[in-house]
């Protein structure tokens, strides 16, 4: 018997069950039991549960729109300055992708996620106004997430770049505007659960600053023991046959798999196109967490962006399979600004958008702007969560205008900590903790 070479815990049990019981091959198999009509016609109650699950209840409407937005001329690339040369094709289409969701109630909001490098400031304004005028929808209720890839084309306007910037972002903006009122107009009744479960190939891409300094890799990058945010939350939305709509996921991690000269979504383009492709009918949407300090690893190869694409993908399939729960209630939506401390005070100032979003009892989404560390999606999970309601925190949302340190990536210093002022976390996390405490009191929801 072969088994008895293997020495691991869990092969010792399995040698045990063989020398208990015998292998399938040593053994005859016992006749199977012919099941009897009584055994078929009265099924125990967990077996009954398990073939006819009760039908979901349909308290929701959905409506899902996408629109391809890879730009139609080689554009120069955004993420990496050190670029020398524009794009040279596209190995995969870029999309922004939307889901409307209403209540019973009749509270709506809208989801737009974007294979982009970011939210530009600009596209936020522009489209929440346009948005407001013709359908009504606060900005409160509109959330803009970019997967910060970094082979998507680069539209803030560089020297020499300003036109193909500007017209790539008109395009943008007219593009996402039609694609909101189309996924409201694709309103229709759903059910929806969420689940969440893990991915393991971001990994904190600072060197460790607690080593001491003459250590081997005080120096070195990236950071194995470093804090890192491996949640894959998933909104799953389904139509009134019970069939799967939408999946909307998450996860913490640069799009930084890639450095090449070809349009492409990276890792979540990878993973979308999966969950597509073994889902037909599913629009996957991915939103961006908070993973400024986070990359993919290892990385640099198409065939490695497409492997943490499938993890990630499996981590959605996890969640899905994982006992996902049903979502019902209402949306409650709020928005406000914070002003970002300098540490220069006369430096102008930043304000930043923090948004969080209610999505039935269970579900609440903090979104925050920008290039934010996973501290900050750590530290919301621990002061927000109430199991088995899950909290989801985004980065790079509503607005892009570089790293947002939390207090010890600030104390470290180093490439994601700019020069703010101490307390710049607290400031964030305490109106994100104001915000959702108002949401919670039924008085003060937004419409
Ligand atoms: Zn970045």
């Amino acid at each position: 018997m072969t088994a008895f070479a293997l020495r691991c815990s869990l092969c010792s049990l399995v040698v045990f069950l063989t020398l208990r019981f015998g292998s399938a091959e040593e053994k005859p198999q016992q006749p199977t039991r012919t099941p009897t009509a009584n055994t078929v016609n009265t099924p125990s109650p967990g077996a009954a549960a398990k073939r006819s699950p009760p039908a979901p209840r349909l308290d929701w409407k959905a409506g899902l729109a996408a629109a391809k937005i890879t730009p139609d001329t080689l554009m120069w690339m955004a993420g990496y300055g050190a670029r020398k040369k524009p794009a040279e094709g596209t190995l995969q289409d870029l999309y922004a992708k939307a889901m409307a969701l209403e209540d019973e109630g009749g509270h709506r909001a809208v989801i737009v996620t974007l294979d982009l490098i970011g939210v530009l400031t600009s596209v936020r304004e522009s489209v929440e106004k346009q948005v407001e005028e013709q359908h009504k929808l606060p900005p409160a209720a509109l959330l803009l997430n970019a997967s910060h890839t970094h082979c998507g084309p680069e539209y803030r306007e560089r020297k020499g770049r300003e036109e193909e910037a500007r017209n790539y972002e008109q395009f943008l903006q007219s593009t996402l505007v039609k694609l909101v009122g189309e996924a409201l107009a694709d309103l229709q009744p759903a059910s929806l659960t969420y689940g969440h479960a893990r991915a393991g190939f971001a990994m904190n891409r600072r060197r460790n600053y607690a080593l001491p300094k003459d250590d081997i890799n005080a120096n070195k990058a990236p950071n194995p023991d470093g804090p890192v945010d491996h949640d894959v939350p998933v909104l799953c939305v389904s139509d009134d046959a019970g069939t799967q709509r939408a999946v909307l996921f998450g996860y913490a991690c640069h799009n930084t798999t890639l450095q090449f000269f070809q349009f492409c979504g990276d890792y979540a383009g990878f993973a979308q196109e999966y969950l597509e492709t073994d889902h037909p009918g599913t629009t996957a949407m991915f939103v961006m967490g908070c993973g400024a300090d986070q990359n993919p690893y290892p990385r640099s190869t198409v065939e490695l962006a497409q492997k943490h694409g499938r993890s990630l993908a499996t981590g959605v399939e996890a969640a899905l399979f994982a006992n996902p729960r049903p979502l019902h209630g209402s949306i409650r939506c709020a928005l406000e600004y914070v002003d970002l401390p300098w540490a220069d005070a006369m430096k102008e100032q930043r304000h930043y958008p923090v948004q969080v979003m209610c999505i039935g009892g269970d579900v609440t989404l903090v979104t925050l702007a920008s290039e934010v560390v996973v501290d900050y999606s750590l530290r919301l999970k621990r002061e927000l969560r109430r199991p088995p309601a899950i909290v989801w925190v985004a980065g790079y949302s509503n607005g892009y205008f570089g790293y947002i340190p939390s207090e010890r990536v600030l104390a470290e210093g180093g490439y994601e900590a700019p020069s703010y002022a101490p307390g710049i976390e607290d400031k964030i996390i305490g109106k994100a903790v104001e915000l959702y405490q108002q949401l919670e009191k039924p008085a003060t929801q937004t419409p």
